[in-house]
């Protein structure tokens, strides 16, 4: 075994007494119940937090709404953009600290959390830096009547919502607090975030970091908390949207609630059943390893990762016999340690989660390879490949979003398109051919709100990302989230 070393700053950062961080510093309040975060590669509880009550999280919500009215939503397009890109500057020069933080709190590898998450996270807040001065209206000429040749122009203006509730999930906390930021501050709204109870750290440092770049106190809070503190923050009068990132059973309470507080604006992005279609002509040696490697980053926790892998039957049994041998000889320990490929599952309650749908295969004999559990501290499943026959399986429907990979033969493209769609998710899913002819009769067939062709899982600030059906509503990324976190305000003119 060959672990990084913890930097000192990060030791000191683990230890502090957290608190949540409102109106540019750390607000404690003592009577608040602690929630232990613990490292799942040690299964050793490394730090608490505090479970956010209602009357903290009305402080930091109205901290943001005044940030929202007399600074933030005042200040120049151009300005927002400066000071977003600073912290970006700071979230490179604090790289390796961020990263081990995700490792420490997320079991991510350390490659994926300084390669991945970190250096994405720069990139996708530089293209929310560069939206800033992008946000457009447009002029209208309207069609009314003119009697005593009055004329008429209209325009619409792009306003803010206000301030944003940004709810995030545990698998990648840094890069899609991240998001969110940069969603809610490039288009001039204000922020109070609620990551999730077991990756707090990091998005808490952010926050920090936000204040030496400059962003004015206020506009970046965070509360730290269980889901009824989420609650409390989407019930806030001062809050005016809530971006959502989650499972869907979570996700439509959301919903349910954001509508409930008079139609509360809310984008919601979710989970997945995604497949990846494997098409007769693939060249299986040749797709394998990056296959499997979007497959298992972070060990299957990626809410776009393949679920469900369709493989032509005339290649079935070279897949699930290559695959299965590359799986086998996959380094797997200590997320510290960089030579590692997989670590730990993420914490407690997704690791029975992801035994209980082993367990179900394993009865039912359908387990191909992988899915031991390891003896010993931490979370450790080993990477598995199970085999389905039949489309209403558990293991076909539900989402286990984790390193479990479920395979099935197709005989024609018609089966298999019906297959795909037959999921109540329609997040992502992947088609693997060199046939360009099939591959783009096949697309927009598909009930996914992204496809990648040859590819799979791989996001990008230019491209939209979101789910249809279940998976989700709203689009981020590119231009595409900007209707979200904006008000149209149309302007009529007579003269
Ligand atoms: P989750 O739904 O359990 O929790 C997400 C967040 O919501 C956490 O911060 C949690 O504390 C909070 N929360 C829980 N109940 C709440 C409530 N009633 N009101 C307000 N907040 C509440 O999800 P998770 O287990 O943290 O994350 C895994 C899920 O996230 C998977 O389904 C995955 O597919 C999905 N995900 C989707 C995307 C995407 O972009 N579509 C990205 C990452 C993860």
């Amino acid at each position: 075994m060959n672990q990084i070393e913890i930097l000192e700053q990060v030791q000191e950062f683990v230890a502090r007494q957290h608190g949540h961080f409102i109106n540019g510093q750390y607000y404690l309040d003592q009577k608040e119940p602690r929630i232990d975060i613990t490292n799942p590669a040690t299964e050793k509880v490394i730090a608490t937090i505090a479970d956010g009550s209602a009357t903290s999280v009305e402080i930091a919500a109205k901290n943001a709404q005044d940030t929202f009215k007399n600074v933030w939503s005042k200040m120049s397009p151009y300005e927002r953009g400066l000071k977003l890109n600073k912290l970006a500057d700071l979230i490179e020069v604090n790289a390796e600290e961020l990263a081990q933080l995700e490792t420490l709190t997320a079991g991510k590898q350390i490659n994926i959390s300084r390669h991945l998450e970190v250096a994405q996270t720069v990139i996708f807040l530089r293209h929310f830096a560069s939206n800033t001065t992008k946000i457009e209206g447009k002029t209208i000429q309207p069609s009314l009547p003119s009697m005593q040749g009055e004329q008429y122009t209209a325009f619409t203006l792009r306003q803010p919502v206000g301030v944003v509730a940004g709810i995030v999930p545990w698998n990648f906390s840094l890069m899609i607090g991240a998001w969110k930021i940069g969603s809610a501050l490039s288009t001039g709204c204000t922020i109070v975030l609620k990551p999730s109870e077991f990756t707090t750290l990091s998005v808490l440092r952010i926050a920090e970091l936000a204040i030496e770049a400059g962003i004015p106190a206020g506009a970046i809070n965070v509360v730290t908390g269980l889901g009824l503190t989420g609650q409390h923050l989407i019930d806030s009068s001062s809050v005016q949207k809530v971006s959502f990132t989650g499972s869907v059973p979570t996700g439509i309470r959301i919903g349910q609630q954001a509508m409930q507080n008079d139609l509360k604006r809310v984008s919601l992005e979710l989970g997945g059943k995604n497949a990846a279609a494997l098409l007769a002509d693939v060249n299986i040696d040749e797709i394998l390893p990056i296959l499997i490697q979007s497959t298992f980053v972070h060990q299957g926790q990626v809410c776009a990762a393949p679920e469900r892998i369709f493989v032509h039957q005339s290649k079935y049994q070279e897949l699930v016999t290559k695959a299965s041998a590359v799986l086998e000889s996959m380094p797997i320990g200590s997320p510290l340690d960089p030579s590692n490929v997989f670590g730990p599952l993420s914490n407690k309650p997704h690791y029975e989660k992801v035994k209980y749908y082993l367990n179900l295969a394993k009865e039912k004999g359908q387990i191909l390879t992988g899915g031991e559990i390891l003896d010993g501290e931490g979370y450790y499943i080993t990477p598995a490949l199970v085999k389905v026959d039949d489309v209403n399986d558990p293991l076909f429907i539900e989402e286990t979003f984790g390193p479990v990979i479920s395979v099935i033969a197709f005989e024609d493209e018609d089966q298999l398109i019906d297959m795909i769609n037959d999921s109540r998710f329609g997040l992502a899913a992947s088609v693997w051919s060199n046939d360009m002819s099939k591959v783009m009769r096949l697309i927009p067939k598909i009930e996914a709100g992204s496809v990648w062709v040859n590819m799979h899982t791989f996001l990008d600030p230019a491209v939209p990302f979101g789910g249809m059906k279940a998976s989700g509503l709203g689009r981020e990324f590119s231009d595409a989230y900007i209707d979200d976190y904006t008000e149209i305000k149309s302007v009529m003119m007579r003269f």
